[in-house]
């Protein structure tokens, strides 16, 4: 079994899911007492915000440069960046490092192929819905239509990203909010929503709506787990 290297942390609410659906994983295939060999570096995400809302993403791609060498020098064959956002500095981390990076938006991307989705709903930080490193990824690179919530609703969902979700608050209001912007978009053509946020799925479930959701925590777990052992 291959080592999965982590950087967690961003937030820890979402680490806690990784950790989870890693080990999940592992187990479900090999039974017993088997589970996933991981080498996790945490960072402090009050560090990372607060250069986030600054611009200053040299400074982040720092911090996780860093932390990767760490995961590498720990023993792990492969990285997870666990959080969509900072895929920003994705090719940054990817140089300061030999080992590969497993890139979140590739992995969604190939589970929403093999859906056959082509035009599909996003939901994130206002940097990830906003920006191109994640969109046009999907769009250039796995010919991925991306649909974003209006203005407000953009705002709405990053401040409960931030103020809610990353703090490990879980309110219903928010729930109905989301709910509310994911039938919007399917409205408006999406054929499923990525919650495109690894903490999005601690407030809304498939259970919740009608409309596919890919959640790209579970989605990132179960690529990493299929490279550290092999296809189910
Ligand atoms: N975990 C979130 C994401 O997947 C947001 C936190 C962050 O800014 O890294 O984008």
């Amino acid at each position: 079994m291959k080592t999965i290297g982590l950087l967690g942390g961003m937030s820890w609410e979402s680490t806690v899911s990784y950790y989870q659906a890693l080990n999940r994983g592992v187990k479900e295939q090999l039974g017993g007492l088997h589970s996933a060999k991981i080498v996790m570096n945490s960072v402090n995400f009050a560090e990372i915000e607060k250069l986030q809302h600054d611009g200053d993403w040299d400074q982040t791609a720092e911090i996780l440069s860093a932390a990767a060498k760490g995961v590498q020098a720990g023993g792990a064959d492969f990285l997870l960046i666990g959080t969509n956002t900072m895929h920003k500095v994705a090719d940054q981390v990817e140089e300061a490092i030999d080992i590969p990076l497993l890139h979140i938006a590739d992995a969604t991307a190939m589970a929403l192929q093999e859906k056959g989705v082509e035009r599909v709903g996003l939901l994130g930080t206002q940097f990830t819905m906003q920006q191109d490193f994640y969109k046009g990824r999907l769009s250039s690179q796995h010919a991925i239509e991306v649909q974003t919530p209006d203005e407000a609703q953009q705002s709405w969902v990053h401040e409960i990203i931030y103020n809610e979700l990353c703090r490990g608050e879980i309110k219903e209001d928010s729930r109905d909010l989301f709910l509310a912007i994911i039938e919007d978009m399917h409205e408006e053509g999406a054929e499923a929503v990525i919650l495109g946020c690894t903490e999005i799925a601690l407030l809304v479930s498939q259970a919740d709506t009608e409309v596919p959701l890919f959640d790209t925590t579970q989605i990132h777990c179960e690529a990493a787990v299929k490279l550290a052992i092999g296809p189910k």
